[in-house]
């Protein structure tokens, strides 16, 4: 291995510590599905603030059914009744019971709810000054919601850096929230370096290529929580370059670049970040992508992909998503693992981490995870990248897989922390 290329993890690890998650804005709360809170939030009130019925029916004491059968049925007087926003405000008596709705509060006094459908009315119309008769008896506590059963009043609901869910977001509302802090997403520069590209709307003159990587790596960008920015395209000229990556790092959190990351002729990317920076790291054990700058500029995050499409995305993939993350307040964590049989024979040409694009799928008949490669693993492909849904590891060192063996993938599919 050559000496400036140290591995996956020690590459993630150098870019984790040199970034820091951002400051926090508030949000409108129902935006906050998905993303981690970036402070711990409280409950202002008991949730729920009473204690309330879950059915429709009559409140009462349960005591005063403890003898009621169908041969022996009891008679309880209406005092009160409650609707929507009308509360009984005053203590049920034994002998008594109060018509009630779900979701309105218990009277004081009552201990149980009797569902209407199994109560029969004697008199009236079933609300205040009717009699009601029950044949069964009902248990303490039967149909009763208990104040603070979620949360009392101070109670934090929600921590600081725990992702917020939908369901999430309506526990924040009651508790008070219309609004919540979040980290601000990353604002990421995306820059294409190279002479032969073009924009996508042009048709290619021969010897020129569309930047692809631009777009695919604004998708990535997006897709973990950054608001990605394309400042376009500049040739392989040393001021041209200049020019255009120190714009984005006098304006952005986080500046990635593709192309020009190799050690050819019109290569810049690692000199100027040498010459305006520091840099952390040039070369990184693994296939696609190794030749990968990490440094500072001006104190911000620069990661230099190399131009090769399928390298460009894996390398973001696995060096910049994990760095967003950690910006955006998200708890450490990788992309699930899964261990897979191999289909086939996987041969190492070289001693670099392969992470091959491939596709794992439960074999219908076993239930194993069976896991195949796509036939070309050429880097200049994006189309074996997005038919994949993982990556294949093969470890660093000479030995690749026979068919049959036991491997690691990379769930690109699946978001961190999910478990498979
Ligand atoms: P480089 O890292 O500049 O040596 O580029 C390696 C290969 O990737 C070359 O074939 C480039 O033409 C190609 N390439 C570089 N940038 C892009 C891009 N933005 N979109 C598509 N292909 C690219
Ligand atoms: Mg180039």
């Amino acid at each position: 291995m050559d000496e400036h290329m140290i591995l996956v993890e020690e590459a993630q690890e150098i870019i984790l510590a040199h970034v820091e998650p951002t400051d926090t804005v508030e949000i409108p709360v129902w935006q906050a599905a998905g993303r981690p809170l970036a402070h711990d939030a409280a409950t202002d009130i008991d949730l729920a603030p009473f204690a309330s019925s879950a059915m429709d029916g009559y409140a009462l004491h349960a005591a005063d059914l403890a003898a009621a059968s169908s041969d022996a049925p009891v008679a309880l007087q209406v005092v009160g009744h409650e609707a929507a926003g009308h509360v009984f405000e005053g203590c049920i008596e034994r002998g008594c019971a109060v018509r009630i709705m779900t979701g309105a509060p218990v009277p004081a006094g009552a201990d149980a709810v009797v569902k209407y459908e199994v109560v029969e009315v004697l008199e009236g119309d079933g609300n205040e000054g009717s009699r009601v008769r029950f044949t069964a008896p009902v248990n303490f506590g039967e149909n009763i919601r208990e104040a603070g059963l979620e949360a009392h009043a101070g109670e934090v609901v929600m921590r600081a850096g725990e992702v917020c869910t939908p369901a999430g977001c309506g526990l924040l509302a009651s508790a008070g929230h219309m609004s919540v802090s979040v980290h601000r997403a990353p604002r990421v520069a995306i820059i294409s370096l190279g002479t032969e590209l073009v924009a996508p709307n042009c048709v290619p003159a021969r010897g020129q290529i569309r930047d692809a990587n631009a777009f695919a790596l604004m998708a990535q960008a997006a897709d973990v929580g950054a608001e990605p920015t394309y400042l376009g395209i500049a040739p392989d000229d040393e001021v041209a370059i200049r020019e255009l990556v120190l714009q984005a790092i006098a304006e952005y959190d986080f500046v990635v670049t593709s192309g020009g990351a190799s050690a050819g002729d019109y290569d810049y990317v690692t000199a100027l970040a040498r010459r305006e920076g520091e840099v952390l790291f040039d070369r990184v054990s693994m296939r696609p992508g190794k030749a990968i700058t990490f440094g500072l500029v001006q104190g911000v995050p620069y990661l230099g992909l190399s131009g090769n499409p399928a390298a460009a995305s894996v390398g973001f993939e696995m060096l910049a998503r994990p760095a967003i993350r950690k910006m955006l307040g998200y708890p450490a964590g990788l992309r699930p693992r899964q261990c897979a049989r191999v289909m086939h024979d996987v041969k190492k040409s070289q001693a670099r981490r392969f992470y091959d694009r491939a596709h794992v799928e439960r074999d219908a008949q076993t239930g194993e995870l069976q896991v195949r490669s796509a036939r070309s693993q050429n880097s200049a492909l994006l189309g074996t990248l997005h038919h994949a849904n993982c990556l294949l590891t093969v470890p660093d060192g000479p030995k690749g897989y026979a068919a049959g063996d036991m491997v690691e993938v990379v769930r690109i599919d699946v978001a961190e922390g999910v478990e498979l």
